[in-house]
């Protein structure tokens, strides 16, 4: 069987089905056989594994992690792609399940279901337009994921593994840190994609924690505090919080909660780490 990365292979499928790119459905497909080497080895794959692909294209890397995983589960959106990748470029492999659905809409407990629950590990070429609603689905459901191994916008890439005090700093920085360890395994440039995106790109692995790395008692406070703090970056935290249409707290609280914590009236958000907006949520919660 011909392996799609293989820029020639490629083009031979495109050509053989007239595929048209779908810009709405951000694709850029992979032809570059190193860069589908480096996902692969970041991701650990081995024959015990479940893996989730999320938009497997025409099936560059869904045909390496069928020869690697135990069972491959390949959700793509674009129906077009679905007779390539089931009658085509991905027909033999008897692991392979193919799911023409939006990520963002599938019941992914219900598909895991079918698999028993086992440990997932995701691997995806993202498409950009969607990368955080699909982290945070991956994040937030529960779900048995162990490990999310994704090709993201470079600069999304260092939103995710930054701490406070940089311009990068923000929502998603603390919502992946407080579900998972990032690890930035490769800078990809736009030449390895078909057609070329005008952004870098880079793989980043996330494993996600056992435990979260703090512990906090209202979770869904936390968050609201992060989102209302980084929606209003410029201001100071106490004026973020008191504007924020998501919470209701005084501006005497959060002065009050900030003082317990030992930070000035006029502190701002970005500088504060995962764990002071655990005990700064701990505190506002106590008041309410
Ligand atoms: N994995 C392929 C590769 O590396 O060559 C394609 C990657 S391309 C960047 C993103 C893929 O995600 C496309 O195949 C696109 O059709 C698919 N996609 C876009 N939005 C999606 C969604 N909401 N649900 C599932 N797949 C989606």
């Amino acid at each position: 069987m011909a392996y799609l990365s293989d820029p020639k292979e490629t083009i031979a499928v495109l050509q053989r089905y007239q595929f048209n790119f779908q810009k709405k459905f951000g694709q850029n497909f992979l032809i570059d056989g190193h860069v589908v080497d480096k996902i692969i080895a970041a991701a650990e794959i081995t024959k015990d594994d479940v893996v989730l692909e999320i938009g497997p294209g025409i099936g560059t890397m869904t045909q390496r992690l069928c020869e690697e995983a135990g069972d491959v589960i390949a959700v793509e959106i674009d129906r077009n792609l679905i007779p390539i990748l089931t009658g085509d470029t991905c027909k033999d492999y008897k692991n392979l399940r193919v799911i023409n659905e939006d990520i963002l809409k599938l019941d992914l407990r219900d598909v895991l279901f079918e698999y028993g629950f086992r440990p997932v590990k995701v691997v995806a070429n993202l498409p950009y337009y969607i990368t955080t609603p699909i982290l945070m689905k991956l994040l937030e459901e529960r779900l048995p994921v162990v490990s999310i191994t994704v090709m993201v916008q470079k600069e999304v890439a260092e939103r995710m593994e930054t701490g406070p005090g940089t311009k990068d700093y923000g929502a998603l920085s603390l919502a992946v840190q407080y579900y998972a360890e990032p690890y930035l395994a490769a800078n990809v440039p736009p030449n390895c994609f078909m057609p070329r995106p005008n952004v870098g790109s880079a793989v980043i692995r996330l494993t996600l924690h056992d435990k979260p790395p703090v512990s906090v008692q209202d979770e869904k406070l936390m968050f609201a505090l992060i989102r209302a703090s980084f929606n209003q970056r410029r201001k100071t935290l106490v004026n973020g919080l008191c504007n924020a249409q998501e919470l209701t707290v005084t501006k005497e609280q959060v002065t009050e909660a900030l003082a317990e914590l030992g930070f000035s009236p006029t502190v701002r958000g970005e500088t504060l780490t995962l764990s002071d907006f655990a005990r700064l949520a701990d505190a506002l919660g106590k008041m309410r």
